[in-house]
């Protein structure tokens, strides 16, 4: 059980009150030590070079360092990362003494979570990578749903602390782990409530590296949806099951994409735009941005990956028990995807594009069974498996923890909010549910 370092109460607005609360884990210490200041000496100027897009590391630091160095530099970067495979927008930082402006080290940023330190001693020029150090932390957050679920985790005030990506993150682990109960974008209402426990690993910065959803419940026009994490190897391949140990997964997810809308339906008789004729359309197409990820829906094998036809570059995925999906028009495939790749379900196969007949970038997906063409709109998914019967005590175990956790997050509701200079003492306004 973690202990809660700080409570924070607040009051949204007289109809929605949120209450949440978060803090760091009993025992997460740092999981890395912080960054030893070895340059932190008074006496020695710094200047902070940006890459331009399409510029190398070598390219960048000539003018700023000779020849010679430039080579040396280069040969101990090669030793930690690609020179020529940087980012647009790279920061390096140039490091020099005062007293004799010689340049005693450099740093290169590669990414938030990955710097390349270039020191100099006697011998040369030396390189290591430097992780950036996170620590575990555990946010809370509950709320009744007024206007939007969106709305309502990304504007929720006990998570304002996290940067706004994150917050989106957050719902989209929320809908990731419902989709097959409700559908966010349609049957979510007003007095509809949540609280969810989210464990992470946070930067210096206060931004998230990773996480995932301990413990989160829906309550949608009355009914409770609980989910709860387990991962009985500590892997992180987990899953999420119900308070029964029943997989709150589906076989196959709703949808291929994550943000898309539906730009035709399953039809056994539709006006084909290129070909101008009627015929079946077998499938769903969702309109999405060229490049847009695209998900294998379920586990299985690749039977195919090429052009077929009309559905430009398509991937096709065998499942169990006669399952079949069919994925058309893609822009390109994920790179090391072939005949015979293994996919998990959410695994990105490739990339939304308008190859074969498409009068804009859009997916195809298809769903097979037994060689029949299925509406993926309608068709009943099969469940996931629930937990297996050699992990029922740990599961057990890991419930009990982690529901108490959920339950340990006041529910939104009737909440009496503190008094503070701006906010007089006063009750909040009923909450749904
Ligand atoms: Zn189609």
């Amino acid at each position: 059980m973690p202990s809660h370092s700080s409570i924070r109460i607040r009051l949204l607005a007289a109809a929605f009150l949120v209450v949440a609360w978060s803090g760091c884990s009993l025992g997460s210490t740092p999981d890395a030590g912080e960054l030893d200041p070895v340059y932190a000496r008074p006496a020695e100027t710094v200047r902070i070079l940006t890459l331009a897009p399409d510029q190398t590391l070598g390219e960048i630091l000539q003018g700023s360092v000779s020849t010679s160095q430039q080579y040396d530099l280069l040969l101990a970067f090669q030793e930690q990362a690609s020179p020529r495979r940087m980012r647009a927008g790279t920061e390096i930082t140039l490091r020099y003494l005062t007293d004799n402006d010689s340049l005693r080290g450099v740093d290169v940023a590669l990414n938030s979570d990955r710097t390349v330190r270039l020191t100099r001693d006697d011998d040369g020029w030396h390189s290591e990578t430097v992780v950036t150090p996170t620590y575990t932390d555990t946010v809370f957050a509950a709320g009744v749903i007024r206007g939007s679920l969106w709305t309502s985790v990304v504007d929720n005030p006990a998570l304002g602390q996290l940067p706004v990506q994150d917050r989106v993150g957050l719902l989209n682990d929320l809908d990731n782990v419902f989709q097959w109960q409700v559908d966010f974008s349609r049957q979510i209402q007003e007095g509809d409530t949540y609280r969810f426990a989210f464990e992470r690993q946070v930067r210096p910065d206060g931004s998230t590296r990773s996480g995932h959803l301990l413990a989160a419940e829906l309550v949608n026009a009355g009914t409770p949806y609980d989910a709860i994490w387990f991962d009985p190897n500590g892997d992180g391949q987990g899953s999420y099951y119900d308070l029964d140990g029943k997989s709150v997964r589906r076989a196959f997810l709703m949808k291929p994409l994550q943000f898309t809308r539906i730009s035709s339906r399953f039809s056994l008789h539709r006006w084909q735009p290129i070909l101008h004729i009627y015929r079946p359309h077998e499938g769903v197409d969702y309109a999405a941005k060229m490049g847009t990820p695209i998900m294998a829906t379920a586990d299985g094998v690749v039977i195919f990956r090429g052009r077929d036809d009309g559905f430009g570059n398509c991937v096709k995925i065998r499942h169990p028990n006669g399952w079949v999906t069919l994925y058309g028009h893609m822009e390109g495939f994920k790179r090391g995807l072939h005949v015979g790749s293994r996919v998990h379900q959410s695994d990105i196969i490739g990339y939304v594009g308008m190859t074969g007949l498409a009068t804009g970038p859009h997916l195809h997906y298809q769903m097979i069974h037994h060689g029949v063409s299925v509406d993926p709109l309608s068709v009943k998914l099969p469940k996931g498996d629930p937990v297996p019967t050699n992990d029922m005590a740990a599961w057990r175990v890991a419930r009990a923890a982690r529901l108490s956790l959920l339950q340990s997050i006041p529910a939104a509701g009737p909440v009496r909010a503190a008094a503070t200079a701006d906010a007089p003492d006063q009750v909040a306004a009923q909450g749904g549910g």
